[in-house]
Parts: C-alpha cells; sequence; structure tokens
C-alpha cells in the first residue's frame, strides 16, 4: 500500500489572566516546554478506531510557541487529536484529583479532626499528603469530531490559544489558569538560572491547583508550600481562591527555593497552618525567617519581572518600597520594640533583607515619623569616608549556600536562621560586609536605639 507523508503542527498560545503578565508581555504569548502529544485514528469498515499516538514532541523555548509532527503513513484519510500535559524536567502542574483526596479524608477524618492544631499530628499529615500519588492531566487542546477525516500533507491547525470560550480544554477555566501558571513559573525558573547554576532551582518544583484538602474547614485552609516534598499548593474552595492572588502564587515558589537551598529538617509543618497567623510574633526564629525570607523574595522576583514595585494588597496603590523599615514603624505597625522581637517576625525579617540590600545606607535617616527609612538632606562631611556594605541580591542567596568555610559548601541550617546566624554568614561570605557592617545592621535595626547609618558606617579620611 502506498506510503505518503503526514505532517501536523500548529501553535499554543495562552491569554493572560495576571495583569502583570499582559503589562509585560502583552495579551497573548506563545508557550513552551511541555509535551504535546499528537493521535490520529482511521476509519476501519466505516468505524473510527481507537486514537494511536504517532509522537510525543516538546516545545522549545524559541519556537514561538510551534509544535510539529511528520509520519509516513498510509494515505487513509484520518481523525487528529492534540493533547497537552504541563510537565517537564523543571515544572509540573497535578490538578485537582478529587476522588484520591475523598479516600484519604475518609481514612483520617475522625483521628485528625480529633487532634488537629498539634504539630506531632500535623507533621504526619505533612508526610501523609507527601506521598500521595497525584498525575498531571492531559489536556485535550483539539480533536476532530466529524466529517471524513483530513487527507495526507501539511494540516497547519493554526494558533490554539487557552482562552476565554474557546474550544474543547483551550477554553477550560482550570486547564486555562494551569497554562497561565505555567508561563508565570517558567519565568521565575529563567530569572533564577540566569542568576548563575548555583542560584537555579535545583529540583522539579511540583504544584497542585486546584488544591482543596477535604480534611480542613474551607475558611482557615491556606494554600502552602510543601518542604517534605517541595510541591506548592494553591487553593480554591468555597470560601478563597488563591489562585487570583499573584502575591501568594510568588510568595509559595519562594518558600521552595528556601527549601531546595538549606538544610532539609524535620518539623516543619508549621507551614501548613502560618499563613492564617503570619502577623504574629514566632516563637521560633527560623519560622518568622523562612515567612520574612519567602516575603521578600517574591517582592525582588516581582520587581525583576515586571519592572514594578508590588503594591501592599492586591491592586492596591500602596507600593512596596524595596528599603527597611524606620524604628518607628517597626513599633507602631508591628509592636516590635527590640531586636529579639525583630528577629521573630516575618515582616521584621522583610525589613532585616531590605536593610542588608540598600545602597548608600549613609543617604538615610532611621528615625522619625514614616513607614520607609527617608533620605537625609544632610551630606556626609567630606573630610569622612563611608561604607557601603549592601549585598546584591545574589549576595543574599548566597548565604543559604555556604558558609564561607573551604572544601563542600554548607547549607544553612535551622539553627541559623537568626539575626546573628545570618549576619555571621555575611560577614564570612560577602567581602564589603565586614565586622563594621554587622554592628551598624545591629544598631539601624534596633527600634530602642536612635543611631544613624553615617555614625555608624563613616570616619575621618585622613
Ligand atoms: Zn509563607
Amino acid at each position: 500500500m502506498a506510503q505518503v507523508g503526514w505532517t501536523l503542527r500548529g501553535r499554543i498560545l495562552v491569554e493572560h489572566l495576571f495583569q502583570e503578565l499582559t503589562d509585560t508581555y502583552g495579551a497573548i504569548s506563545p508557550l513552551a516546554g511541555f509535551r504535546v502529544r499528537v493521535q490520529a485514528r482511521e476509519r476501519v469498515a466505516q468505524v473510527w478506531g481507537n486514537w494511536k499516538t504517532w509522537d510525543n514532541v516538546i516545545i522549545n523555548e524559541d519556537d514561538e510557541g510551534g509544535f510539529q509532527v511528520s509520519k509516513i503513513k498510509s494515505h487513509h484519510k484520518r481523525r487528529f487529536r492534540v493533547q497537552v500535559q504541563f510537565k517537564s524536567a523543571d515544572l509540573v502542574i497535578f490538578g485537582a484529583n478529587r476522588s484520591l483526596l475523598q479516600q484519604v479524608s475518609r481514612a483520617l477524618r475522625l483521628r485528625v479532626l480529633r487532634s488537629l492544631g498539634t504539630e506531632l499530628v500535623l507533621d504526619q499529615l505533612l508526610q501523609h499528603f507527601t506521598r500521595l500519588p497525584y498525575q498531571a492531566d492531559w489536556h485535550t487542546i483539539h480533536v476532530d469530531r466529524t466529517g471524513n477525516g483530513r487527507r495526507a500533507g501539511v494540516i497547519d491547525l493554526g494558533d490554539l490559544t487557552f482562552e476565554t470560550n474557546a474550544p474543547d480544554d483551550l477554553g477550560d477555566r482550570i486547564a486555562h489558569r494551569q497554562a497561565e501558571l505555567w508561563f508565570l513559573y517558567s519565568r521565575v525558573i529563567a530569572l533564577f538560572k540566569s542568576l548563575g547554576p548555583e542560584y537555579r532551582f535545583n529540583k522539579k518544583i511540583a504544584v497542585k491547583y486546584p488544591h482543596n484538602n477535604p480534611l480542613l474547614g474551607d475558611r482557615i485552609e491556606a494554600s502552602y508550600a510543601n518542604p517534605e516534598n517541595h510541591m506548592i499548593y494553591i487553593v480554591e474552595n468555597s470560601a478563597v481562591d488563591d489562585y487570583a492572588r499573584i502575591d501568594y502564587v510568588l510568595h509559595e515558589m519562594m518558600h521552595i527555593w528556601a527549601y531546595q537551598h538549606s538544610r532539609r529538617e524535620k518539623g516543619m509543618a508549621w507551614q501548613l497552618i502560618i499563613h492564617g497567623d503570619t502577623h504574629n510574633l514566632q516563637n521560633r526564629t527560623w519560622v518568622a525567617f523562612h515567612e520574612g525570607f519567602a516575603e521578600w523574595a517574591y517582592h525582588q522576583v516581582y520587581r525583576r519581572l515586571f519592572g514594578r514595585n508590588p503594591t501592599i494588597s492586591a491592586g492596591g496603590t500602596t507600593d512596596i518600597e524595596p528599603r527597611p523599615y524606620k524604628r518607628s514603624h517597626l513599633t507602631s505597625a508591628y509592636g516590635l520594640s527590640n531586636l529579639e522581637q525583630v528577629d521573630r517576625h516575618d515582616w521584621g525579617w522583610v525589613s532585616i533583607l531590605n536593610l542588608l540590600t540598600t545602597p548608600n545606607l549613609v543617604n538615610y535617616t532611621f528615625n522619625g515619623a514614616g513607614r520607609h527609612i527617608a533620605r537625609t538632606r544632610a551630606r556626609p562631611n567630606r573630610a569622612t569616608i563611608c561604607d557601603d556594605p549592601a549585598l546584591s541580591f545574589t549576595d543574599l542567596l548566597r548565604l543559604f549556600l555556604t558558609d564561607g568555610r573551604p572544601g563542600a559548601a554548607r547549607q544553612l541550617r535551622r539553627s541559623e536562621m537568626h539575626l546573628s546566624g545570618v549576619l555571621e554568614r555575611a560577614v564570612a561570605v560577602v567581602p564589603q560586609f565586614d565586622r563594621t557592617a554587622q554592628t551598624a545592621v545591629l544598631s539601624l535595626l534596633d527600634p530602642a536605639a536612635t543611631t544613624m547609618p553615617r555614625d555608624l558606617l563613616c570616619r575621618p579620611s585622613r
């Protein structure tokens, strides 16, 4: 029987849902990196046969969303189906998988609900959810349902865009949102890769969206990043839609970066409950450190991706500035009256990390009223020389990777996740950050002090 050439091609795109992505990339962007499965079937004795997979292909980043599958086959007319799975070596997105959760909930419900709130049970729950075998769905983005089938040759399906009211799964609300999440997270993965090989996400990131844990009430459930399996759970239930919050979506991803670059340790179940309660003092500094870092790193990533500051509430008008707080603000807004309390508060840590990374501190005052440190009119005396110990973004990230000792790099441990531990690492790892800088940072953060940066960082030049 005569064999002929068949080529099926198309482009896969997404209509952006996040305003930030629309503003940065335009209304629609091509997608890349995930699996595309092309299937065909032919009519045998007047009946359409089973779908047969012709190929699985991955769209390259520079192919503008284009995919193509070519085969030599018989000339018989065929119908085609194209499906995608949001899965690669770097990232996978799992869907709801409701039946599996219900199964677990039946097994655990009574025992867990009776004692929910104790850390031991939460740790067990965390480990239990870690072992669930989630699945990445195949989304059908094109299927020939009618007609006698297509002829051999080049078949161009044109643009297949995840957008509202599109046919098949292209128009499915969840599939569309997963496609957008794929685009966003791929940008973040690329950003960290661009900083250098040691800063990239070093394991596959798994995301479960939508997530609705039947063990937890809809009002108390919150999105979280699981430190056991490095998986992000984005909650959607009858009370909350965390997907709508790009700040949450990025914040959780920064938790994963921190987990991947610090020592893996037990007792991390706080993540299951912390988000309902982030604005309180924590007993353990490492909880506040993880929370503060995830929040601060999301601000950094947001600025780098979108060229502007995030705002305090989604869609709000008050910018989150990349500067530390004034002492009076730490006290008036968060009730922090000494260094030890700053160390145990997530927004205390946001301020610490901003202080470490703000250049030219000597131009600012930490005293007086107002949210952020303000520029002073008074210039440092010409006869003085002033240090600028500011860490770059990668300097700060490097504090996770090594403590500066020769030999194998030593990752940040939970027992070092406090102000003095982190500053010790900075002194050891960052050349421009010396003991003078360490002393200055502690003084400038202290809500009870009144020192100015130039008192701490400048000296006579003679
Ligand atoms: Zn968090």
